[in-house]
């Protein structure tokens, strides 16, 4: 019998377009003749809207954006899991392809808990963690790994003294520094800063996206990353470097121009390789992870391995790093689908 599973993906997210993508990815990959696909869109201001059963692939992003009945949010909520008859779906699974806040953050998996739906990835807590790179790098710290030094705080404090937290970043970090919103991906909200004047204007930019705003010691270094997939005994991909053409891995070098390499596997020392699998699988202990997580490393030109973060829920098209570092594994992208489906089955059923 074919499984049934809801596709939710757009979502109330800076990463809303990112997440398209990815949809639509899924959707020419996952294999119809083993699943019964419903995709269900989160526009940019929160209604869900059910689309038609699909039978086969989309060709287009656009054909995604299904037009909805003027409902409350909350209305259309409810209305996602009932059929046109009026009758409830029973999803087998609903894989959440949402990216950043709303989505990748614990609410939606909130939800879909107090739904008793099985759903793909990360739960509620390691959502949540993931997502704020302030809690995340605390959680790092209990767990040992190494990673840069780091300030925080929130916007009322900014607002009291500017002065007295642009002092801080000057006594505890070296420049150039990183800003960054805590609660994002895909390098929205994030500059680097070379002086007073840039660390400013940089934490006024991010706090556009968040109330709490994380500002990082910059490190020269090469950017590495790994695939973690499982549950209790998760494993780890080859690892693979990203060479931006840019200044750092900013949104426009991760979604908009090609000058992005991507080389997998990543020319690294054994010794490099089995530090960084040793982390990336104490990071989603940690943080008590499920399904799948990318590990993104500095290696150092001395090869000192640094955590920067993870992510519950990475780029995920063909062309995105996670992916392609399970297919370099041996694991093809329809292959990787069904894998995450299945750990999402195993660990519901395990909570029955
Ligand atoms: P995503 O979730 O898409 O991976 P993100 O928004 O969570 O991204 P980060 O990965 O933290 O953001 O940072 C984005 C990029 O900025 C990194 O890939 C790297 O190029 C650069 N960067 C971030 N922090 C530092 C740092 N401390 N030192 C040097 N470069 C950094
Ligand atoms: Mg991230
Ligand atoms: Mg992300
Ligand atoms: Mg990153």
């Amino acid at each position: 019998m074919k499984k049934t599973i809801g596709l939710l993906y757009g979502g109330k997210s800076a990463e809303h377009e990112v997440s398209l993508s990815t949809a639509l990815a899924v959707i020419k990959a996952i294999k119809f003749e083993k699943y019964e696909v419903h995709p269900i869109y989160i526009t940019l201001d929160g209604q869900w809207r059910k689309g038609p059963q699909l039978t086969e692939p989309l060709e287009s992003v656009e054909q995604l954006q299904f037009d909805g009945d003027q409902d409350s949010g909350a209305n259309n909520i409810t209305k996602f899991i009932i059929n046109e008859n009026g009758e409830q779906i029973k999803f087998d699974v609903v894989f959440p392809l949402l990216h950043g806040t709303n989505g990748e953050d614990g609410t939606v998996q909130g939800l879909l808990e107090v739904l008793n739906l099985p759903y793909v990835g990360n739960g509620v807590l390691a959502s949540a963690a993931g997502m704020d790179k302030v809690v995340m790098k605390q959680l790092f710290e209990i767990a040992g790994l190494n990673q840069v030094p780091y300030i925080h705080f929130l916007r009322n404090e900014w607002v009291k003294d500017q002065t007295a937290i642009i002092d801080i970043c000057e006594e505890k970090l070296v420049w150039p520094m990183f800003v960054k919103p805590a609660n994002l991906g895909s390098s929205v909200g994030i500059s680097k800063a070379t002086n007073r004047e840039e660390l400013t204007k940089a934490i006024q930019f991010a706090l556009k996206y968040d109330r709490k705003i994380i500002v990082e010691q910059g490190v020269k270094a090469r950017e590495i990353e790994t695939a973690v997939l499982g549950y209790y005994e998760p494993k780890v991909s080859v690892a693979g470097e990203i060479k931006p053409n840019t200044e750092f891995y900013d949104y426009e070098s991760k979604y908009k121009d090609n000058s992005t390499s991507l080389i997998i596997p990543a020319e690294i020392s054994d010794s490099v390789y089995t530090t960084m699998k040793d982390m990336a699988v104490r990071a989603f202990k940690i943080l008590d992870c499920s399904g799948l997580v990318r590990a993104d490393f500095f290696v150092t030109d001395e090869d000192e391995v640094l955590i920067n973060e993870i992510n519950t829920m990475p780029g995920f098209t063909p062309v995105s790093m996670y992916p392609l570092l399970w297919q370099k594994t041996g694991l093809s992208y329809p292959d990787l689908i069904d894998t995450l489906i299945e750990l999402a089955i195993e660990r519901f059923e395990e909570k029955q």
